[in-house]
């Protein structure tokens, strides 16, 4: 028998582990995939330049604990302002002063009505709050790159509760590569998925395909669409609670496509592009993303889910390249690669939003189902979730408390 079993090797599990690596117990994290890092990963080799399929950017990065990890592992952190939001370009233009103070000004507002909702307990789609302006199409398709879902999908409250990151850096090398740094010397088994965790008694076993593991205690950092879809079961069936909050917290959808270029061909700066202010069903671009010769397509909400599902993301983002820069410039790709988060067995989706009237579930998934069973990861923090800063500060959290009561009971 283990002391610790930690499910699951992204940033949360990786957290939880190192919290405890000098803590003289037995641990062990048992990872479903054939590597670390989760919804953190980079892929350098398809396209021969470092592309972050999931988290690429360090929110928080003056305080995110990742920031230093990966300056300890010699990575580059790009400390340069992103020029998201109002100053992005649109359809390849660079707005006028003008332009840019009027969306500010507009996606200002709306801030301003969802924080004053929330602020007054009504925990409501903030599509209901919004005025159908002429940057209404624009917040929308905001809602789903930030949310992964659609305005009507998004709780006032969970989105008021998100804590502002004003410091948002890149990492030349890329974010998924600090995150298998970080992981390695850990106790991490790959190629372990868990199925199904008992915990009906003294001690925890977790069924694996290669036999099962005891445990005194437990750390669940599976995401809520894997476990609510049935992709890890418990027995007994979780309490009401924890069962609904799964249900409460669903992975959204964001999708990148990332198209090589040879160096020669691409503007020399990074820079993003918004592809249609006029629409919600849109792409962000990223020009050069983490200084490296690529554009990159980002999809979220419903055309990411849809695009997923019918195969077509790659030539959407062509199509829309072409659209904005010219067919000349589209020709000069020499390279795709496309993510598909949904189809995910082992994520489900890009990273979870609560149903409007529930953005308290959060709180409730934090709380321990017993002193030796705890749920950790993105979804779990109220301030920072759909971070891997958020999943780093839950799984540190579930590690002391379990700590604690291994330390302090039989
Ligand atoms: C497209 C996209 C863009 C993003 N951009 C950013 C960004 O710029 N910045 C940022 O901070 N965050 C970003 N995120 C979110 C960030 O990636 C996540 O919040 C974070 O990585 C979640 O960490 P986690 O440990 O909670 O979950 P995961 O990383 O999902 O880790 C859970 C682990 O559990 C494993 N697992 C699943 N089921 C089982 C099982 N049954 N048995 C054993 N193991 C199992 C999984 O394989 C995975 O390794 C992005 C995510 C996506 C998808």
């Amino acid at each position: 028998m283990i002391d610790i079993a930690i499910i699951g090797a992204g940033a949360a599990g990786i957290a939880a582990a190192r919290q405890l690596a000098d803590s003289g117990l037995e641990v062990r994290v048992l990872e479903a995939r054939g590597r670390v890092g989760g919804r953190g990963c980079t892929d350098t080799a398809t396209l021969g330049a470092a592309a972050d399929l999931g988290a690429a950017w360090l929110h928080f990065a003056d305080e995110n604990p990742w920031t230093a990890l990966a300056r300890a592992q010699g990575c580059t952190v790009i400390e340069r302002d992103p020029g998201w939001g109002a100053s992005s370009r649109v359809r390849g233009a660079t707005p006028t002063p003008a332009q840019s103070a009027a969306a500010e000004a507009a996606l200002g507002r709306n801030w301003e009505l969802i924080g004053a909702a929330a602020q007054a307990g009504r925990d409501v789609p903030v599509s209901t709050l919004l005025p159908e302006d002429a940057f209404r199409p624009r917040f929308d398709a905001i809602m789903t790159w930030i949310m992964g879902v659609e305005s009507r999908e998004v709780s006032s409250v969970d989105l008021d509760r998100y804590a502002e990151s004003r410091c948002d850096w890149a990492v030349a090398e890329g974010l998924g590569s600090v995150l298998e740094g970080a992981a390695r010397g850990l106790p991490v088994r790959l190629n372990t998925p868990v199925t199904q965790v008992h915990w009906g008694g003294s001690r925890l076993r977790l069924s694996t395909p290669e036999g099962e593991v005891e445990a005194r205690g437990a750390i669940v950092t599976v995401p809520t669409s894997v476990i609510h879809g049935g992709g890890l079961r418990f027995a007994p069936p979780l309490p009401q609670s924890h069962a609904s909050a799964l249900a409460d917290l669903p992975l959204g959808s964001c999708n990148k496509v990332f198209f090589r270029f040879d160096e020669a061909q691409l503007p020399p700066e990074s820079f993003h592009c918004l592809a249609d202010a006029t629409r919600s069903r849109t792409i962000h671009f990223g020009m050069r993303p983490a200084g490296q010769p690529l554009v990159m397509a980002y999809f979220g909400g419903d055309l990411s889910r849809d695009l997923e599902r019918e195969d077509a993301l790659a030539a959407y983002a062509r199509e829309a390249l072409g659209d904005i820069y010219g067919a000349q410039f589209a020709g000069g790709i020499c390279g795709t690669l496309a993510t598909a988060w949904n189809g995910d067995p082992w994520a489900r989706g890009c990273y979870s939003s609560a149903r409007p009237g529930a953005a308290d579930q959060r709180r409730t998934l934090s709380q321990p189902v017993t002193p030796r069973l705890l749920f950790a990861g993105e979804a779990c923090d109220e301030n920072h979730y759909g971070t891997i800063y958020g999943a780093w500060r839950s799984g540190v959290a579930a590690a002391d408390s379990l700590l604690h009561t291994l330390r302090t009971t039989p």
